[in-house]
């Protein structure tokens, strides 16, 4: 009998992608949905990275590059590191790839082996991308819970428990996806001191939101010069520059690059010439087009923050980074009824056409904590307040608060 192996019956998904296809047939059944669910920018990419990629057609740009990418983007990617980081790469550190999250399956496959009890410590909530390919790899997934009482970031204390001699991994990502909660300096400052401990531990640090950061400063563990050698830095155009779908990713470390680069080889040869040209275009072109974007994302934030903290039972940090809001809805749940935030999901879904996340969709549910939900704020400032007021409506009459 064909048989199907245990690693792809068991590999995990992006449940977005699942209740996006729910929201869509909705929608296609002509019913009115708002969604909170998706997480890109709804702005078109800049016309000159537009522009640059049609010249790059034109210009014959149509064979394989070679697998680390081309010359001309990797030194726009360290020009950009120098200037957003103040960390310094030469072009032979820097890999790229089509979209970010390839890095995180060729970093894990390149730094734990298969069925030996190598761990990976990775933030949960979060993207569920970590624990499947964590997973996938053959190694051990070892949670570490982000809590509202911290602001979602990472606990030092609550890291060192984690740590084990099995640890080959450390997975950061700030700012946070689905929180938006972003690590700060005086938190980092104590990781680092920790991790100084551990030299043989590998940093994988997210960073696709750098850009997207609205308190504080963004902090990048690899600007600490002690652990610059074993941090993987991964960015790249998808959230900065509205290019989710054109797939262009980026990544910086030494002594991996070269491990990195044979992934692609033996995975996607390299990422679209094209594309890569429309890359160097996004970074080294006119940036105001991505501050704008940005700052368009702060109003929202501020505007979304508000209103959900007027819905009855709901309590919504404002998160410092990203474009997500993660509101506790523990109180909301009790009002009407619902068991927990997935059920609440559903039923504002069905009963009230908004289609928002649950907790459940980023990874185990965290010991001791309320229900949540994630909320895209990459909707129109009318989307946000209809959306948000069909969420008051409906939790008002459920719970007979008129
Ligand atoms: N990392 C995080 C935390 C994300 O939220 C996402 C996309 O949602 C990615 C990586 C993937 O980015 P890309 O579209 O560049 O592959």
């Amino acid at each position: 009998m064909l048989s199907i192996s245990k690693r792809s019956l068991n590999l995990g998904t992006e449940n977005a992608f699942i209740v996006l296809a729910e929201v869509n047939k909705l929608i296609k059944e002509g019913k009115n949905v708002i969604s909170f669910c998706i997480g890109q920018p709804d702005f078109s990419t800049p016309l000159n990275i537009q522009k640059a990629a049609k010249i790059a057609i034109e210009d014959g740009k149509h064979g394989y590059t070679p697998s680390a990418g081309i010359s001309e983007l990797r030194s726009a990617v360290v020009n950009y590191f120098i200037s957003s980081r103040k960390i310094n790469f030469s072009e032979n550190d820097i890999v790229i790839a089509a979209g970010a999250k390839p890095f995180i399956g060729y970093t894990i496959k390149s730094v734990t082996d298969y069925g030996l009890g190598d761990e990976v410590i990775y933030p949960v909530p979060g993207f569920p991308i970590y624990e499947s390919q964590i997973q996938a790899n053959g190694a051990i997934p070892v949670p570490i819970f982000l809590r509202e009482e911290n602001n979602f970031s990472i606990n030092p204390r609550e890291l060192l428990k984690k740590i084990s001699s099995k640890t080959k991994l450390l997975i950061l990502n700030s700012p946070q996806n689905p929180t938006g909660g972003i690590i700060p300096k005086k938190d980092m400052d104590e990781i680092v001191d920790i991790l100084k401990n551990y030299p043989d531990i590998w940093i994988y640090s997210d960073e696709i939101y750098s850009r997207l950061i609205y308190d504080g400063e963004f902090v990048s563990v690899a600007s600490y010069p002690e652990m610059k050698e074993r941090t993987i830095i991964s960015d790249g155009c998808s959230k900065t520059y509205a290019m989710t779908g054109w797939r262009l990713g980026f990544c910086a470390n030494r002594l991996l690059a070269p491990f990195l680069t044979n992934w692609v080889t033996n995975t996607e040869s390299c990422a679209s010439h094209i594309i890569q040209w429309a890359g160097v275009e996004a970074l080294n072109g006119p940036q105001h087009e991505a501050q704008s974007m940005r700052n368009i994302f702060l109003k929202r934030r501020n505007l979304i923050v508000k209103l959900l903290n007027e819905v009855p039972g709901v309590n919504c940090k404002s998160p410092g980074g990203a474009f997500y809001v993660w509101p506790n809805v523990t109180e909301a749940c009790e009002l009407i009824g619902c068991k927990d935030s997935e059920e609440l999901r559903k039923l504002l879904l069905n009963e009230a056409n908004i289609a928002v996340l649950a907790d459940i969709h980023f990874g185990q549910k965290v010991k001791e904590s309320g229900h949540y939900l994630r909320l895209s704020y990459a909707a129109s400032e009318e989307e946000i307040k209809l959306g948000i007021s069909r969420i008051l409506n409906f939790i008002k009459k459920r719970a007979n608060l008129n």
